[in-house]
């Protein structure tokens, strides 16, 4: 079921979308060679208690996960997509890292993700996170009344076909509100004036995930968490929660 939200809700979502922000940013500043992917977690956490909020991935379980998550963030690095979890590795020159957070603040939601490289980027990677961000920018640009979900897929689709990078299967954006995962998904391929309609009020988490190698597939990690690239190469992940309104599309996850 879609819930519409009220423009009061918009608003809600507004703040619990300023703590992922500043939650983001502050992984950011803390991330360089030598830290813990724990520690990074570590300043996520200490943005959510601060600002009175708790985390909608601290001990989530869809039914694909063996364990709940045991952090409030996700940490994927290198050629790894998604879901990955943080653990005690410490960064490393050149790495890609991906930081994707939620936040739930008077019972409204914020998620979104941002990817990084750490020292001096590796050939490639920063083109690879610009072609994840034009991706992300077409998706919301779509995000008006009027249009359906598949101008949205479609947009993000184009971006990611024409830098000639892979997208797993499988994965991509959803409805958000209340709960972190609602209706309706919001699928990173489509096809142009298909599918759900927009209106104002829907609020959408949009997040294109790309793969540089090219493929589609992934594979998951022994920790029954981690998404990798099944041919090694490297991903990005970007993510805003967006409001549809009549006056364009809002971003909630914004400083
Ligand atoms: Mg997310
Ligand atoms: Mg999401």
């Amino acid at each position: 079921m879609v819930e519409i939200k009220t423009d009061e809700a918009l608003d809600a979502m507004r703040e619990a979308g300023r703590v992922v922000a500043h939650a983001l940013a502050a992984v950011r500043k803390a991330a360089g060679v030598g830290v813990s992917l724990h520690e990074l977690d570590e300043a996520a956490r200490a943005v959510l208690r601060e600002a009175g909020a708790d985390s909608p991935f601290l001990g989530y379980r869809p039914s694909f996960a063996p364990t709940p998550f045991p952090a409030v963030i996700c940490t994927s690095v290198n050629d790894a997509v998604v879901h990955g979890v943080p653990t005690d590795y410490r960064l490393r020159d050149g790495d890609l890292v991906s930081i994707d957070c939620g936040a739930r603040l008077d019972g409204w939601t914020g998620d979104a993700a941002i990817t990084f490289t750490v020292g001096t980027p590796r050939p490639g990677d920063l083109e690879l996170i610009d072609a994840t961000q034009r991706a992300l920018d077409a998706g919301i640009a779509a995000a008006v009344p009027g249009n359906r979900m598949g101008d949205i897929a479609h947009a993000i689709g184009t971006v990611a076909q024409a830098a000639r990078c892979g997208m797993p299967a499988d994965f991509g954006g959803h409805g958000i509100g209340r709960a972190m995962h609602e209706d309706p998904p919001v699928p990173n391929r489509g096809r142009p004036g298909r599918g759900y309609p927009l209106r104002h009020g829907l609020v959408l988490a949009i997040e294109p995930m790309l793969m540089a190698g090219g493929r589609d597939s992934y594979r998951t990690g022994d920790d029954g968490w981690t998404l990798f690239t099944t041919d090694g190469s490297r991903a990005a992940h970007i993510e805003h929660t967006v409001a549809i309104t009549d006056e364009g599309p809002r971003v909630l996850t914004l400083p």
